[in-house]
């Protein structure tokens, strides 16, 4: 019988598997970089995930765009919207809610998708869909309006949407900024923002005598709010004696929590031209991003093709992420002409990264 080393006793690295890290979310292409962009944004606990950029999402099966609460869409080209109508396809008559944010014109568009069809029968479905769009116009200020499929999807709620600065959904946990970068036309930048996160240990947990659950997920959010000590917990455990209910306060199970971790923040910088005031405009946005998506659509003997394209290099990329202080970089967006030349790029942009080449000229 193989001998087995039990490090119980010994202090926590890092990297112990006992401590739940527990990142809210965890982001990953829709594509292969030569596909179209968009970034799946899953949330590990819940039942729920983010979208940005909604063009070819055949690679998504029903069950993850089913999951989808808002879509965040960069710019209105057909590669980073037409995925619309298949998104549609599927939560039509199954889904409840769905809300798209974009730059200035997106509230129209939204409203042209959905006017491209024909409605005579959806007022009836027993599940109401209602889309939500909302709008950044260039201004910083911007519009929304929703559309129900209970009244075929005429545009309702015409209002105003007004972010805070650049702040264009925020929730307990996390939030998603954006910018408007110059692509010839307008197009938005994201930074997807997990506020802080709870770290806990299993053996903790145990020794209290309890099993993880839903209460630990309450207990986070309770911790990441700032809940006093007395605020009141329910906590559901089960032994071998089965199923067990008990109130505890967030005082008496403090001791599970290992500390609270500054939230991961990821960005997504895509269709944009190589300007100083798009990496200024980036700068603010994505200072210090723990992941950073750009795109690296040519490769930097092309810059003279990227500069007519309104996109970048990957050099320029890379340089980019270097200003902004990026902490990994994730390459994405080949044009289709270097097709089986996707390491060139790769690694021209994590050179310009890591600045092992001399500074990009442009
Ligand atoms: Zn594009
Ligand atoms: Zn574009």
């Amino acid at each position: 019988m193989p001998f087995r080393l039990r490090s119980a006793k010994l202090g926590a690295a890092p990297e112990d598997p006992r401590r739940m890290t527990s990142h809210l979310f965890e982001p990953r292409l829709v594509n292969d970089a030569f596909g179209d962009p968009g970034l799946y944004v899953d949330f590990r606990d819940e039942r729920r995930a983010l979208l940005v950029d909604v063009g070819d999402i055949g690679a998504l099966a029903p069950r993850s765009l089913m999951r989808l609460t808002h879509v965040f869409v960069t710019h209105t080209h057909m590669d980073h919207f037409s995925g619309f109508d298949r998104l549609l396809a599927v939560v039509l008559g199954r889904k409840e809610r769905l809300a798209f944010l974009g730059g200035p014109g997106f509230v129209d568009q939204v409203e042209h998708k959905l006017r491209a069809y024909t409605w005579n029968v959806v007022h009836r479905y027993e599940v109401e869909l209602v889309i939500e769009a909302l709008e950044v116009g260039l201004d910083g200020h911007g519009r929304r309006a929703s559309f129900s499929s209970r009244r075929r999807f005429e545009r309702e709620d015409d209002g105003i949407f007004e972010p805070s600065g650049d702040v264009l959904h925020d929730e307990a946990a996390f939030r998603v900024r954006g910018r408007l970068v110059d692509h010839d036309i307008p197009c938005l930048s994201f930074a997807i923002e997990e506020k802080a996160h709870v770290r806990v240990d299993r053996d903790r947990v145990a020794g209290l005598g309890f099993t993880p659950g839903a209460w630990l997920r309450a207990l986070k959010q309770a911790v990441l709010a700032g809940a006093p000590d007395a605020a009141p917990i329910e906590v559901r455990w089960r032994d071998r004696d089965g199923e067990h209910r008990a109130v505890r306060t967030v005082g008496e199970l403090r001791p599970v929590v290992l500390d609270v971790v500054a939230g991961r923040r990821i960005g997504y910088a895509t269709d944009l031209r190589f300007t100083e005031a798009n990496v200024r405009a980036l700068g603010e946005l994505l200072a210090g991003v723990d992941v950073l998506y750009i795109e690296s659509v040519f490769l930097d003997r092309d810059a003279d093709q990227a500069a007519r394209k309104n996109h970048l290099t990957a050099r320029q990329a890379g340089t980019i992420a270097r200003a902004v202080g990026a902490r990994s970089i994730v390459p994405f967006h080949f044009s289709p002409r270097y097709e089986g030349r996707a390491e060139e790029l790769r690694s021209e942009a994590l050179a310009a990264w890591k600045a092992t080449s001399p500074p990009c000229s442009g």
